[in-house]
């Protein structure tokens, strides 16, 4: 048996994503199906589009989203029919080599569904992220399944299924951000919005939001953000460190992946500091830096991939100190929309006029 269903599929490099028939097949073993309510329109999902990623189009788009489960194959044990859950691209193995040293948050060999969902001709689809979720129905491997408390509305809780997380993450999984410490943030979109709201969770004294745009400094302030610069009128190195008695930060977050970003991270930070970058940069992006500069200030330098995240343990606690009102979830939605709408998003998002458009279903 299957289901079809409709979703928006990426056919060819740079047209317009379209609506399709998705044909999910019943889930095989370790396998289950969703329901999604709501997915998160994300920058990967227009790269995806663009072709960034890779060539194996068409794409089954989506993949920041939030369900409950419709179906689940053989030998399931962590969700059931019913379950409000996350989808996330994190399923640990449990048995590479990361997993054995009992660091699953980098787990290098992460689980997806083994069927392939199609279209109605039979072709297969490729879904974003190993999700695929502007579709009413997903097929997804029981791992990529995280329960979380259903009082959580779909909108926000999706968004920890990847940017909310990968910025959170960046501060208090990657970062280490500690209580009493100074943070700056660079970009201010989604991500390094979510960022700034880690590193107030984590009790982060000073926070410094650095953008080119007021706009989205407005927005850095409201997750907590102490203080802005917009470093197209001023020296972001130097503001950083007039806000911190003149030392920089404990922690200085990429959260552009630009190397002029990550080099004003780099001096914006106190001796013995960490940078970490969670921006993605493009494959012909180049750094250089003095290296006496790197041994001299100690600390560390460090690279963030969903924000080091473990769904298992960070998505639960993040939606419960949500629903206690200790995280702003619902502050990144900024619009619902309709599938038919992901194309008018992407146009949004590439001219910084929204946080996150959220697809509901
Ligand atoms: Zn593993
Ligand atoms: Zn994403």
């Amino acid at each position: 048996m299957s289901y079809e269903v409709k979703g928006v599929i990426a056919r060819s490099k740079g047209a317009p994503v379209e609506i399709a028939t998705i044909v999910v097949p019943d889930p095989g073993p370790g396998e289950a199906v969703v329901d999604i309510q709501a997915c998160g329109v994300c920058h990967t999902d227009l790269h995806y589009r663009e072709g960034g990623i890779n060539d194996e189009f068409p794409f089954l788009l989506g993949h920041e989203a939030a369900g409950t489960v419709a179906a689940v194959g053989e030998g399931v044990t962590n969700v059931a029919v019913g379950d409000f859950v996350i989808l996330n691209w994190r399923a640990v193995c449990g048995q590479c080599r990361a997993c054995l040293k009992g660091e699953p948050q980098y787990c290098f060999d992460t689980h997806n569904a083994a069927q392939k969902m199609t279209l109605t001709d039979g072709t297969e689809l490729s879904p974003a992220l190993g999700i695929g979720a502007f579709v009413e129905k997903t097929l997804v491997h029981s791992g990529q399944c995280t329960k979380v408390d259903r009082q959580a509305p779909a909108t926000a809780a999706g968004l920890l299924g990847c940017g909310v997380m990968a910025g959170v993450g960046a501060a208090i999984n990657t970062g280490g951000v500690r209580r009493g410490e100074s943070v700056a943030v660079f970009g201010c979109g989604g991500v390094g919005d979510a960022a700034i709201a880690g590193a107030k969770l984590a009790g982060a004294t000073t926070i410094v939001a650095v953008d080119i745009d007021d706009r989205k400094l407005e927005w850095a302030r409201q997750f907590g953000a102490t203080h802005t610069v917009n470093s197209s009128q001023t020296d972001a190195v130097e503001a950083i460190k007039a806000a911190t008695s003149g030392f920089g930060v404990d922690v200085a977050i990429d959260a552009v992946g630009h190397p002029k970003v990550f080099e004003q991270a780099f001096y914006a930070r106190d001796l013995a500091g960490r940078v970490v970058l969670v921006g993605v940069p493009t494959p012909d992006m180049q750094l250089t830096l003095p290296l006496i500069e790197l041994f001299g200030r100690g600390g560390a330098l460090k690279s963030s991939w969903y924000g080091d995240c473990l769904p298992s343990r960070d998505f639960p606690m993040l939606v419960d100190l949500y629903l206690q009102g200790r995280f702003p979830l619902d502050d990144f939605v900024s619009e619902t929309i309709g599938m038919d709408a992901v194309e008018s998003a992407f146009e949004k998002m590439h001219k910084g006029e929204v946080l996150r458009s959220v697809v509901t279903f």
